[in-house]
């Protein structure tokens, strides 16, 4: 091609020149009807004004040595091959046109390097962002859609594309691991069915925990446990109990086992209890410290907390990141609920009612199927009743 360059003019020139507009790089060329109606002659359009938009005069210059440093390119104000290629790609932004590979004939620019980023930055495999759509790309577009549930035809159209700018709302932040455990979690959608919930009662065996106003907490976290194993199982999610009634595991064990299992989350069940009757109210706890957090985790506890306040009127303690063992082992979000002091009269008036105790489940049931609801679906606490009995999956 003819390299372009300061003092040239021509249709090639006026290409280049809208292309710059069009990136801002440029203001916008004004329109002819208006030329026309200032123009001294009062029909064509004025001869300065033609002359200008095909004309490589100093303006265009500056703007050429702007855009070449954007790219990456070294800014000497010509445009060559580099420059007119950047130039062609920079015009197609996403959502512009479909995307699929064209083998032979690969579609190049802005846009498929924009989705690349998107892509690559859930944790699927693009290979490197380079703004071709190639074999790599288009399997990565498929692997989303399976993930997404839509027709795995690995062409980025309109459907593919909303489904996309939808995740980029939800999933964000820098660090990858938080974003693939979020991406794992809106990967499963939205049905609980089959999910594996680890069922953890927080004591047993020869450990009883608090004793106080009649009630062991060994035997209300027991019986909690039930409730709760009952409510995910009608609701078609499957359960595992992390230790026999009999025995009380160390929090590694009860990590490993859960692990091993492959959960898909974990619930610690206590009540707590102070040497002062005063204490009271809802805690929940999951893994994190200053340094950051199980972003799910923590979700998922603020869920629960926020229902469990809801439903049982028992002061909020609100929700802690906590480096403990069990949080810190499990490699699924964890979350261990203290649902009120045993030593606090109220508490342990409510916490020995069985209508409290069956919110509590409901409570767990509902926050967990809110984790998994994309936000835009998600109702306000202690408003979501989930199905007794889920339709059943083949
Ligand atoms: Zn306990």
């Amino acid at each position: 091609m003819k390299l372009l360059r300061l003092g040239d003019r021509g249709p090639a020139v006026a290409e280049a020149r809208a292309a710059l507009a069009h990136l801002s790089f440029l203001p916008t060329a004004p329109r002819k009807s208006e030329e026309a109606s200032t123009g001294p002659t009062g029909g064509s359009p004025s001869a300065g004004a033609a002359e200008s938009a095909d004309v490589f005069d100093p303006a265009m210059d500056r703007a050429v040595r702007a855009f070449q440093q954007s790219r990456g390119l070294s800014a000497d104000g010509i445009i060559g091959p580099d420059t007119a290629r950047a130039l062609e790609e920079a015009r197609h932004q996403l959502g512009d046109r479909l995307l699929y590979h064209a083998a032979g004939h690969p579609l190049v620019g802005d846009d498929v390097a924009a989705l690349q980023e998107r892509l690559s930055n859930m944790g699927f495999d693009v290979g490197r962002a380079d703004g071709i759509f190639g074999p790599r790309t288009e399997a990565a577009v498929r692997d989303f859609q399976r993930n997404r549930g839509l027709e795995p035809d690995g062409r980025c159209g309109p459907v593919t594309l909303r489904e996309l700018q939808r995740l980029q709302r939800t999933v964000t932040g820098g660090r990858p691991d938080v974003l693939r455990e979020s991406v794992r979690l809106l990967a499963r959608g939205p049905s609980l069915l089959g999910m594996l919930v680890a069922i953890d009662p927080g004591h047993g065996g020869d450990d009883p925990g608090v004793v106080a106003h009649g009630l062991t907490e060994r035997d209300v976290v027991a019986d909690l446990a039930d409730r709760l194993e009952n409510r995910l199982r009608s609701s078609g999610l499957r359960t595992m109990r992390v230790h026999e009634s009999d025995e009380a595991p160390d929090d590694a064990e009860r990590a490993r086992r859960a692990n091993a299992a492959g959960a898909d989350l974990f619930i610690s069940l206590h009540v707590d209890g102070n040497p002062s009757p005063r204490a009271e109210g809802v805690a929940c706890y999951y893994f994190g410290n200053a340094r950051g957090s199980s972003a799910v985790g923590e979700r998922l506890a603020l869920l629960v907390q926020k229902e469990l306040v809801s439903r049982t009127g028992m002061l909020d303690c609100r929700t802690h990141p906590k480096t403990w063992e069990l949080l810190r082992r499990t490699t699924m979000p964890a979350v261990r609920i203290e649902v009120g002091y045993l030593t606090n009269p109220r508490d342990a008036a409510a916490l020995a009612s069985s209508e409290v105790r069956a919110e509590v489940a409901e409570a767990v049931l509902t926050a967990i199927q809110r984790l998994y609801l994309p936000p835009e679906q998600d109702p306000p606490t202690g408003q979501l009743r989930v199905p007794r009995v889920a339709t059943p999956s083949s």
